[in-house]
């Protein structure tokens, strides 16, 4: 099975890259943050739970977070692969999704993280803000409590693949169809290895 992450800042356009990405290679496309946003959506406790802390801009719990993603990825049953958006955001959860892929003598395959600078993610987030109706893109404070989370908490995460020689890093910003050529790129190579 193939098992990319997409990572990199809020903004940064895992979301639209994945979605491409999905449809292309035929992956499964597992967004935690869409994930809370459906529960949200139906009301449910987890999703008012989630609430209180993405209003904040702040994690969820990794429990929380890996218990929704196991259950997602169970009702989905068997798939070519999976690319991760938005997940793993943490150490902790980096090392449960090992420990998950273990279990079926998986891995993760790639981690590729999209870079672009600060200033233009609080911009693209802003203007993502107008239409998609989404609070925590509306207020700066929350875009940059999420930055500051996404500094200290999420960034650690590609420092612990590429320890494993599993973690690259290409450019975010530019040409949408230029930046999924490059990650397009990327795959090709791992789907040739597998
Ligand atoms: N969130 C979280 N864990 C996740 C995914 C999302 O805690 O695994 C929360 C967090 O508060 C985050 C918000 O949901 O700021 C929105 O996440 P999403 O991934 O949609 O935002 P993006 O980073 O893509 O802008
Ligand atoms: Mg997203």
């Amino acid at each position: 099975m193939i098992n990319l992450v997409l990572f990199g800042p809020p903004g940064s356009g895992k979301g639209t890259q994945a979605k491409k990405l999905a449809e292309k290679y035929g992956l499964l496309h597992i967004s935690t943050g869409d994930l809370f946003r459906k529960e949200i959506g139906d009301k449910s406790e987890l999703g008012l739970l989630a609430t209180s802390y993405i209003q904040k801009g702040e994690l969820v719990p990794d429990e929380v977070t890996i218990g929704m993603l196991k259950a997602a990825l169970a009702r989905h049953g068997s798939t070519f692969g999976v690319i991760y958006d938005g997940f793993p955001r943490t150490v902790d959860q980096a090392k449960a999704l090992d420990e998950m892929l273990e279990e079926s003598e998986d891995e993760i395959d790639v981690l590729i993280s999209l870079k672009v600078e600060d200033k233009e993610i609080i911009e693209r987030i802003i203007k993502r803000g107008e239409s998609s109706g989404r609070a925590d893109d509306k207020d700066e404070a929350i875009i940059q409590s999420r930055i500051e989370v996404y500094k200290k908490e999420t960034q650690p995460v590609y420092a612990y693949y590429d320890a494993h020689d599993k973690a690259l890093t290409i450019k975010g910003s530019g040409d949408i169809d230029e930046i999924f050529e490059s990650l397009c790129a990327v795959i090709d190579q791992v789907t040739v290895e597998e």
